[in-house]
């Protein structure tokens, strides 16, 4: 059935290019409603037209169908409230064939012990969840003496957060399951999707991502800016799949990023250099104080770290990379949640 659904969605795509936004004149018909952060704290609302949340999840149903068959019992641990992208990736897997089982994030209805029996009990083969939640069940698992390696997870999918590829790399050993990602915004979910290179490319046959002054900055969508610091390749060129959509790297948003003599340095900078370290857990907190990273990572043991050195090489290297201060504490995994809460 998986075939035929992709082929529909084509065509439709193609109906919605040639169809005037605003047929009747009567302006664009709402169809969901979430909310962003807003400029000066707080939220603000957002509301998708029904054409844009149709738009979006064709793009991810397109991208899904690369990475899912009719097989596969898909765990969606991506935020439902006030968002689009839970819901979306819910339509969206039911699109592509398989199954669900949503969790969401929450953790009220569903914590993360209660998420590892449904794993196990239903044979649960891929995960859609933030990295940081992938993290986090990882080292649960390893807690309760489970080895995530031996599990039936043979796909985890990236939502929600920037992550490096050195980072999801990390998770996906741990589980011996391939890796991808997604990347969206709180106002568009599907803004950039995987190619068979793992490489995101925007949905530039309806969407317009730009940056200003450079490869690297404040991405702006359809002229809107959104407060996400980007690595854009207009022209695509740093993936070799030949598709012509612009390459996208997620670095995170604008305000966590610290200021360096060579331009913005985000967490995924530091994440780079913090996961060519072998040894560490997949965990990765990052938090900027007065313009030096403060950086929480984990291992399995605190021994290989009590002296300080693996700290002190980090922190060396990322001022080596970028010229910017980072201070580094390493706690043991099990520690993981008291450290970081
Ligand atoms: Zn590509």
């Amino acid at each position: 059935m998986t075939a035929p659904i992709t082929t529909h969605y084509e065509q439709f795509l193609h109906l919605l290019a040639g169809e005037p936004a605003d047929p009747a004149g009567a302006g664009p018909v709402r169809a969901r409603y979430g909310e962003r952060p807003g400029p000066a704290g707080g939220t603000e609302p957002v509301v998708l037209s029904r054409d844009e949340w149709i738009r979006n999840q064709i793009d991810l149903t397109l991208a899904l169908d690369r990475l899912l068959t009719s097989d596969d019992v898909v765990v969606s641990a991506t935020p439902y409230e006030l968002s689009f992208i839970g819901a979306e990736v819910d339509r969206v897997i039911e699109m592509v064939g398989a199954s669900v089982i949503s969790v969401g994030t929450s953790r009220t209805i569903c914590p993360m012990p209660r998420l590892l029996q449904l794993i196990e009990h239903y044979g649960a083969t891929a995960l859609v969840c933030p990295p940081s939640f992938a993290a986090e069940l990882t080292g649960l698992a390893v807690a309760q003496g489970r080895r995530p390696a031996d599990s039936t997870i043979r796909s985890i999918i990236a939502v929600g957060e920037a992550c490096s590829t050195e980072r999801l790399d990390r998770i996906g050993a741990a589980w011996t399951a391939a890796t991808s990602a997604l990347y969206g915004t709180p106002s568009t979910p599907t803004v950039a999707v995987a190619c068979e290179h793992g490489t995101l490319h925007v949905c530039d046959h309806w969407l317009r991502a730009e940056v200003h002054d450079g490869p690297r900055g404040e991405l702006l969508l359809d002229g809107v800016p959104t407060g996400e610091l980007v690595e854009l390749d207009p022209d695509g060129r740093r993936c070799a799949c030949g598709a012509a959509g612009p390459v996208l790297v997620p670095l995170g948003s604008l305000t966590a990023a610290v200021t360096g003599p060579g331009g913005p340095v985000s967490a995924v900078d530091v994440e780079r250099i913090v996961f060519a370290e072998r040894g560490l857990a997949p965990h990765f907190a990052c938090d900027v104080r007065a313009g030096v990273f403060h950086v929480t990572c984990a291992v399995a043991g605190a021994e290989p770290v009590r002296d300080g050195a693996v700290q002190r090489s980090i922190r060396d290297r990322i001022r080596d990379a970028y010229g910017v201060d980072a201070e580094i504490a390493i706690v043991d995994v099990n520690d993981w949640s008291t450290a970081t809460s």
